[in-house]
């Protein structure tokens, strides 16, 4: 007689929930995930009105090797379940001045653009790309791919290698005072400053080290998945069925039971669920606050810093725009005033930076013909405010005008259907405390092991996967976490 398999239940279908309930089932485990929506994807959805596709949450896609290694360690061939292509420009960026930079993928081109269009002699620029991608090799692996709240870790023949390549001004500078002092020119340190928002922080008190995110799309380059950024979760949940893990959609779970110092059930709808593992893919705010009712430990991580959250229009726009791609910036003339305003939760910025994604210049099918699927976003602090329907018209007249002003036209008569995503709607769609993008943001040099671990120290069979706890938001970091997470059940 076979021995039953374990029983494992995934609290939520965000891309690490369902990345764990694939690791799980394709080693035996019978996975059942509870998911609160009639959907799965968590900030991974999908918007359709009017005509129009709109991905409502991410939209920039990278190190798809990470994705990858999901369908490799469950057994399946990687492209019968998704397909992905390289873009050639990253990001198309646009300054008040009129100055238009394209991010081209490829060391060369890009720098040969830089050089066009900054006149500046760009020597800096190659070495601080070729040291972003150093950083990331020596020292990035290790906080994105290992336990690193196990001492047993920081004892491994790796570390000397990355304590060797550790320079002290990556901890002691700001991201900003880095690029200041490495990049020089003004408009070339926004744009690398820029990839602190890539995790939800501020330039201007990051810590350098993070300048290695743009080894990510600067090196390495940002590509597109065919049919959008739903296409991720789509894959993902089919690898799951076809692994036999159970679906409970509208099943919002209240608590975790708790036997003595075990993890052993759920309790949906009132009713109880046993299991041997129980992995919360919600937030770790809600995730002591209310599942394991700890109020305590619920509190204190909640008062750890967000990330930024974001105000997004999705507009229908009823013509097109042949000077924009995929990818759009519109950057602001004051980046620090900028984050001055959302971080000190000031009254909107003016002139805020605007990121406008159109997955219709990819493919045409998301959009009516002749017109164009803008995902319009903002960032804006992780506050939930009793105003925000005020705030919100601010933020969209702020952001009409710059946008006129920058395409030579009045945008208002184009936008032919709308609907708008805020911190309270990311809140209560998703269950993210605040509604931060990302969890808690890494400003201070400490984040990354304050942010929790993938395990629970206290409670056996309890492990934690997802965007806000090791190793961070982002989606090749919440895939991560899954791995890790999944790393410690099978290893426990
Ligand atoms: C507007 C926006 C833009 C972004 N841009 C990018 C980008 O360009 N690139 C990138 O890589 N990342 C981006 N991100 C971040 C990325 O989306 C997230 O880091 C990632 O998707 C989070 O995944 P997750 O696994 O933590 O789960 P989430 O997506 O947070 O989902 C959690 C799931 O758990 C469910 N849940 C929570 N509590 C319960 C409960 N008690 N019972 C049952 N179910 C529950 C929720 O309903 C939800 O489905 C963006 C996010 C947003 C919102």
């Amino acid at each position: 007689m076979s021995t039953p398999s374990k029983k494992a239940i995934i609290i939520g279908s965000g891309i690490a929930g369902l990345a764990s309930a694939a690791r799980l089932a394709s080693r035996g485990y019978d996975v059942h995930v509870f998911e609160k929506n009639d959907f799965f994807g968590g900030k991974l959805a999908l918007h359709v009105q009017d005509g129009y596709a709109f991905d409502m949450g991410p939209s920039i896609f990278t190190q798809p090797f990470v994705l990858e290694d999901l369908f490799n360690f469950c057994g399946k061939k990687f492209s019968d379940y998704f397909r992905y292509q390289n873009l050639s420009v990253n990001t198309h960026n646009f300054f008040n001045d009129g100055t238009v930079i394209h991010a081209y993928k490829g060391k060369e081109k890009f720098v040969a653009e830089i050089r066009e269009k900054l006149q500046i002699d760009t020597s800096r620029l190659e070495s601080y790309l070729l040291e972003a991608e150093r950083m990331y090799n020596d020292i990035g692996k290790i906080f994105l791919d290992e336990h690193i709240h196990d001492l047993q870790t920081w004892t491994t023949a790796r570390i000397p290698k990355a304590l060797k390549s550790l320079k002290w001004q990556y901890l002691l500078k700001s991201m900003h005072d880095y690029h200041q002092q490495k990049l020089q020119h003004p408009k070339l340190v926004q744009m690398f400053d820029r990839f602190a928002t890539y995790n939800g922080s501020n330039p201007f008190e990051a810590p350098a080290m993070l300048s290695m995110i743009a080894h990510l799309e600067m090196n390495d380059g940002a590509y597109y998945p065919e049919g959008g950024m739903i296409s991720i979760p789509n894959a993902v949940y089919k690898l799951c069925n076809d692994l036999g893990v159970q679906f409970h959609f509208n099943s919002k779970v209240e608590r975790i039971i708790l036997e003595g110092n075990k993890a052993t059930g759920i309790v949906t709808n009132g009713k109880e669920h046993r299991c041997d593992i129980v992995v919360t893919n919600s937030d770790v705010f809600y995730s002591y606050y209310d599942l394991l009712q700890d109020k305590e430990k619920g509190s204190s991580i909640g008062k750890m810093e967000r990330s930024t959250s974001a105000m997004i229009f999705y507009w229908g726009i009823n013509k097109e725009y042949k000077q924009l791609g995929l990818h759009n910036l519109f950057f602001s003339d004051d980046y620090k005033e900028e984050f001055d305003h959302i971080c000190k939760h000031k009254k909107p910025y003016e002139d805020a930076t605007i990121y406008i994604n159109i997955t219709s210049k990819m493919e045409p099918q998301h959009a009516p013909a002749g017109c164009e699927n803008w995902f319009v976003f903002v960032n804006k602090p992780a506050i939930v405010e009793a105003n925000e329907d005020k705030v919100t018209a601010e933020i969209r007249k702020h952001t009409i005008a710059k946008l006129s002003r920058l395409l030579g036209e009045d945008i208002t008569p184009h936008i032919a259907t709308e609907h708008t995503l805020t911190p309270t709607s990311i809140q209560s769609r998703t269950n993210s405390y605040l509604g931060a993008l990302y969890g808690t943001a890494s400003n201070n040099k400490m984040a990354a092991f304050k942010r929790h671990s993938n395990v629970s120290s206290q409670y056996k069979g309890l492990y934690f996967a997802g965007g806000s706890v090791h190793p961070g938001g982002g989606i090749p970091l919440c895939l991560r976490s899954a791995k890790l997470a999944v790393d410690k059940i099978l290893t426990a």
